[in-house]
């Protein structure tokens, strides 16, 4: 089977250099395709009859090596030569660097099966849960998906999450285990789990070895037989739906369509359902992964196209494009990534607040799920807060402002965006509804006109082998957690789901559930709404006056253990003075916490040679009244760095 695939491809490879339509007319009687060259390069045209195009996702838990199959399907179908360098669809730094994918990347393949040629697009997707929105606006565009299991893990979190995310969409999943090469790989087990959690028959399920290039001939076979050819139909008018799109300093926005109906052609007048505004196609390109100029997108096809869209914002993902002329009823909207978690963004001296600004702003282009709001703060001066979908995202934010746009910045702890009920709202101007929303503690109602606050909440799913699960369970009470339900996988893994503050584990809930599973559990979470809470604003005193830049948001069952803390922290990092300073931790007026941070003492009996002790006794009563009135009048200078220690993560 696999030297017929091989023969296939290098008989392919023979034809595209003969390049003579005619040769393949006889091979492939349905297959038309037009070649003629213009000044620059050879433009072609595709017109793929609809049976022959194939759109699907490549979904997994993190490293299960969704890219490593995805090297691989480039490389069987001659888009890439063998050897090309790891995860080739992996194109930013920070994805290299860090070995994970970030944004989801589209490639269109030609595959020849059975004597036709196949158009198949692949998107290879990221695992890990901030960036579900990109799966989910990548299935958008697909009829199947390749779900991916380790043979060495088994089922894990993103795992379920994942396949329900295509299974809620009668999308067709292909189950393949990678990694059966590796040692210690059971593929038995996992085809056990996943026949017994998706009710999915075992024989459908493929094994393979993504880094070997084992059984991958199978996968390619599998998307052609049984994922369905796209629902499309090519005579009626344009209509387009973007859901990717990025910014080029050059070109400007870039957006990848998938073409419902229609034709798209370079030239074309095309209207935005979201914005009405008008723009010719200057050019499109399949993505293989180098671009490739075509003349037309025939419904089916997915593509890049570049009509003179100049910021993002108007190249919105989820917008239905079609022809002047012939408006269409747009395709329905997908909800947009919300940012879960939110925090300041300062630069590190004031001096370069307009480079990072600018920084941001290109930035945010090509990150459209960013929520951007300008901010400033006593301390850090002018910033912005920004809004991520976890706390990956955010670094992976941070990592590239550095790494992309020489921006270094400083982020002040994350947090999550609380709604409070106010009391007799119509009588204070400042909240005009019933309901404020905030995320900065600088923002807390007053207590005394707030009615009730509350907080996001998420479900969280957590797989663990069962040795763990006392450890799992105590650590999602101690975060706060109500269970949900429990199921077993097998007779070692257990599924958990719990309704979690989000508060709780935004910051290291990951870390900590690996660290006590040996690495074994793995976790997912999905919002779930808002719910009732005591929360409370934590301020910090120093000799009485309040901090406000030191002030926290939190649940009050964590009030006295973080203020202490917190104080125990502030004592560290706070320069020692010429006086004594009370660092306190309150909740309104009941004080938490206290750490003295002892003054410098001046030796001020050194000149005493002996003599009577009441010298010395009234010199140090000196010292100490002289101390007392510093106190008092002396204002704490803090260094910018002390704000930056406490607030930094
Ligand atoms: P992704 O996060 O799902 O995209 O996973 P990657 O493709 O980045 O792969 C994660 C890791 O698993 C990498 O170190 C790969 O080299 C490794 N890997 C992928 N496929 C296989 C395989 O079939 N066998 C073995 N032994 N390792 C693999
Ligand atoms: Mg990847």
């Amino acid at each position: 089977m696999k030297s017929r695939i091989i023969l296939r491809q290098l008989l392919s490879h023979k034809l595209n250099q003969i390049n003579k339509s005619v040769y393949k007319r006889s091979l492939c009687p349905n297959f038309i395709s037009h070649h003629y060259c213009t000044n620059e390069k050879e433009v072609k045209e595709y017109e793929t009859p609809i049976d022959r195009i194939r759109n699907f996702s490549i979904i997994a838990h993190v490293d299960h090596g969704k890219s490593t199959l995805a090297d691989r399907l480039l490389e069987m179908t001659g888009a890439i030569k063998v050897n090309s360098g790891m995860q080739v669809l992996d194109k930013l730094q920070i994805e290299k660097e860090r070995g994970i994918t970030v944004k989801a990347q589209t490639v269109t393949l030609k595959y020849f099966y059975d004597g036709e040629e196949y158009l198949l697009n692949l998107i290879d997707t990221p695992g890990h849960v901030d960036f579900a929105s990109e799966v989910y606006r990548s299935l958008s565009s697909c009829q199947g998906v390749i779900l991916l299991v380790d043979a060495n893990d088994g089922v894990q979190a993103q795992t379920v999450a994942n396949f329900y995310l295509a299974f809620g969409r009668d999308l067709t999943i292909i189950p393949v285990i990678n990694k059966i090469d590796l040692k210690n790989a059971n593929p038995e087990r996992v085809v056990n789990q996943i026949n017994s959690l998706f009710d999915i028959e075992k024989r459908d399920i493929i094994k393979i070895s993504a880094k070997n290039g084992t059984n991958i001939d199978q996968v390619l076979e599998a998307v052609v037989e049984r994922i369905p050819e796209p629902t499309v139909d090519r005579n009626k008018p344009l209509k387009a739906f973007i859901f990717d799109s990025w910014y080029d300093r050059y070109r400007g926005a870039i957006v990848m369509v998938y073409v419902k109906e229609g034709v798209l052609s370079t030239g074309d007048q095309i209207i935005s359902c979201c914005t009405n505004k008008t723009y010719e196609v200057r050019s499109l390109f399949f993505l293989r992964p180098d671009e490739e100029k075509v003349t037309k997108i025939f419904a089916g096809q997915i593509g890049c196209v570049i009509c003179g869209m100049k910021t993002s914002g108007e190249a919105q993902i989820g917008d239905t494009l079609y022809s002047k002329g012939s408006p269409v009823e747009a395709l329905p909207e997908f909800k947009r990534a919300k940012p879960m978690v939110f925090a300041g963004v300062y630069p590190m001296d004031q001096s370069q607040y307009i480079s990072l600004k600018a920084a941001i702003e290109k930035l945010t282009l090509n990150d459209s799920a960013v929520s951007v709001t300008r901010e400033s703060s006593i301390a850090l001066g002018q910033g912005w807060r920004l809004g991520f979908l976890g706390l990956l995202h955010m670094e992976v934010f941070s990592q590239r402002l550095d790494q992309e746009y020489d921006a270094q910045a400083v982020l002040t702890v994350p947090g999550v965006t609380y709604k409070a009920k106010i009391f007799g709202s119509k009588n204070i101007a400042k909240y005009r509804g019933d309901e404020v929303i905030f995320s900065n503690p600088s923002d807390f109602p007053n207590p005394v006109i707030t009615q009730e606050i509350f907080e996001p909440m998420v479900l969280g799913t957590i797989i663990t082998p069962d040795k763990y699960l006392g450890d799992v369970l105590s650590l999602c009470i101690e975060r706060r957690g109500k269970e949900k339900s429990t199921k077993n996988i097998d007779n070692e893994r257990i599924m958990l789901q719990f309704i979690l503050p989000l508060n709780e584990i935004i910051i290291d809930f990951h870390d900590t559930l690996k660290s006590i599973s040996s690495g074994y559990a793995s976790f997912d979470y999905e919002d779930y709404g808002y719910e009732s809470s005591n929360i409370v604003k934590m301020d910090v005193l120093l000799n009485g006056t309040l901090v406000e830049e030191l002030s926290t948001i939190l649940h009050c069952t964590k009030a006295t253990e973080k203020g202490k803390q917190m104080c125990k922290k502030l004592l560290d990092i706070i320069p020692r003075q010429q006086f004594l300073i009370v660092i306190q931790a309150c909740v309104g007026a009941k004080i938490l916490a206290r750490e003295n941070l002892k003054p410098y003492r001046k030796d001020v009996t050194q000149k005493l040679y002996g003599g009577d002790i009441t010298r010395r006794q009234k010199l140090l009563a000196r010292q100490a009244e002289g101390k007392k009135k510093m106190r008092m009048i002396g204002n704490i200078a803090l260094p910018r760095e002390t704000f930056i220690k406490v607030m930094k993560k």
